[in-house]
């Protein structure tokens, strides 16, 4: 099954953005790179299934920061914007309330202004505030914090200053609260961290940072999907020299003497000096590498607040493309309640009867995700992990899709009568399709304490030449994260042996 092994080989487990970004880190340092996943397609949470003629992207949609991308093409010697063709998104998306309040985002500042206004003229100053307010701790929280190594304490510690004066014990939404009265607009200032998975009532204010690099470096789409993003990787890999094999399933991550041998996939033992683990954090130390640990031990995991589990409906309908003119590529459907909501999702773990809905319509933008005429739709729902043991997803499965539709009729009104394509993904699916602790959707929820330093280094503590990228690393899931998470291990690993050597014989 594999061709590459000497002292010169990697391998890397899962081939999402995480693992792809880090088997081209590898492949611009000369490692013989081999990845490993078990599904049939490259992109993990970004990878996409065709049904019906529909092409449904399973995860990410929004790609904000795509300079980290074009970094990561730099650094193996190409031109990213040659490989993936990326789309602005003007508004970026459109935030709706039950009061029937829109709110439309983009980079524009007078306009952003024009909408704060229309939902409350008297928080426009305070709005301004929080704006100046994000784009000190994007300075602090990514560049300083997010692109750089932090299994060393003392490079935490450096930060804790900043932190202090950016009042970082505070929550976003706290924080939010400080700025301005709406509580529609607070929504609309401290929601992001739901995209990576956290509670804005408990997640730092340092989140605040996204609506700066929202606005400073755009929302885009990438045309194809993020699955054209991971074709392109398993391109630039291949070209390398690495290769990426997929349907196979790594079982156990060889340790001997305190030092990683390679990986074994069923009775196939494959050596290597440098094994990097892009699958989950907590199936890594849990699953994958056996025995004692120094530092995650069972308990340790177990002690973790995980991110929430997802509810995701894809579905495709008939013949609709010119209905619902109103519905743009991103919306985001408010239900009743906010806090209340966050609280029966992330502290409580019940399933509500009440939700909020992402809706994504990519068919706006991109005429091949669907058959002509017709759309391709997903709405996404914040529910539980199935570490509160509270909802049986075989049960409700059904049930909530019915719910959900009952709440999307209401803004694609009669669409149900279209559907001609349908998948769904339950916190169940996210469980046994990426081997993701608690069916989870974003791994270890991004709070303070489970941030930097405490979160899994990316070079680990439990074997020599072992090392983590992805989403319950450092800095965090979201594309951005993990693909940053690839530029720290870049700094971490030395470059492979005989590198230089080969280099000039080239
Ligand atoms: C529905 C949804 C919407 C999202 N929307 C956005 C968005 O709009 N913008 C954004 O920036 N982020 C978004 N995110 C977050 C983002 O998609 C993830 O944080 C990121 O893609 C995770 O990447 P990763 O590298 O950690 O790996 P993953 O995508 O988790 O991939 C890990 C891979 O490892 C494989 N694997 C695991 N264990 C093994 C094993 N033992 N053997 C072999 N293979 C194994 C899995 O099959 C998987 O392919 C979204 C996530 C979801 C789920």
């Amino acid at each position: 099954m594999f061709t590459h092994s000497g002292d010169d080989s990697a391998i890397v487990v899962g081939a999402g953005l995480g693992g792809l970004a880090a088997a081209m880190r590898l492949g611009a340092k000369g490692w013989r790179v081999t990845v490993l996943d078990r599904l049939d397609r490259p992109g993990g949470r970004g990878s996409s299934v065709v049904r019906g003629g529909h092409r449904f992207d399973l995860g990410p949609t929004i790609v904000t920061m795509p300079d980290v991308f074009r970094e990561l093409w730099e650094a193996t010697g190409r031109v990213f914007d040659d490989d993936v063709d990326l789309r602005p998104m003007d508004p970026f998306y459109e935030i709706r309330w039950p009061d029937g309040a829109r709110f439309r985002a983009c980079s524009d500042t007078e306009h952003m202004v024009e909408e704060v206004r229309r939902l409350s003229p008297q928080d426009i100053r305070g709005y301004l505030r929080f704006l100046t307010g994000a784009e000190k701790r994007y300075e602090v929280g990514f560049k300083r914090l997010g692109r750089v190594p932090m299994h060393d304490i003392r490079e935490t510690l450096k930060v804790l200053p900043a932190f202090a004066r950016l009042r970082a014990d505070r929550s976003i939404l706290g924080h939010a609260r400080a700025h301005v009265k709406d509580e529609r607009l607070r929504m609309a200032l401290s929601f992001h961290p739901l995209f990576i998975g956290g509670d804005p009532a408990r997640v730092t204010s340092i989140y605040a940072l996204v609506s700066h690099l929202e606005k400073e470096f755009g929302v885009h789409y990438a045309m194809g999907g993020v699955q054209a993003i991971a074709d392109a990787m398993v391109r630039v890999i291949e070209a390398q020299g690495g290769q990426v094999r997929l349907g196979v399933t790594v079982d156990e991550i060889g340790v001997e003497g305190g030092r990683v041998t390679g990986v074994r996939c069923g009775n196939e033992h494959v050596s290597a000096p440098l094994v990097v683990s892009n699958a989950d954090a907590g199936h890594t130390y849990s699953s994958l590498v056996k025995g004692r640990k120094r530092r995650w031990s069972p308990a340790k995991l177990n002690r973790q607040r995980w991110s929430m589990g997802l509810f995701v409906w894809y579905f495709g309908t008939k013949g609709t493309r010119q209905k619902w003119q109103d519905v743009g590529h991103h919306t985001i459907i408010n239900g009743p309640r906010y806090e209340g909501l966050l609280r029966d999702i992330f502290r409580r773990g019940v399933l509500a009867e009440d939700m909020s809905l992402y809706l994504h319509r990519p068919s706006v933008t991109d005429p091949g995700v669907a058959p002509e005429g017709d759309d391709t739709f997903y709405a996404l729902s914040p529910v539980p992990h199935l570490g509160w043991n509270s909802v049986d997803w075989t049960v409700e499965r059904e049930r909530y899709r019915a719910k959900v539709a009952k709440v999307l009729d209401q803004h694609i009104p009669g669409f149900e009568a279209h559907v001609s394509a349908s998948h769904i993904l339950t916190p169940l699916d996210f469980e046994s399709r990426y081997l993701s602790p608690h069916g989870c959707g974003f791994s270890i929820e991004p709070r303070i304490l489970q941030s930097a330093w405490f979160r899994p280094h990316n070079i680990s503590e439990e074997a020599k030449g072992l090392y983590l990228v992805g989403a319950g690393t450092h800095p965090g899931a979201g594309l951005p994260g993990v693909i940053s998470s690839a530029e720290v291990l870049g700094q971490l690993v030395p470059d492979a042996p005989q590198h230089d050597i080969r280099l000039a014989a080239e």
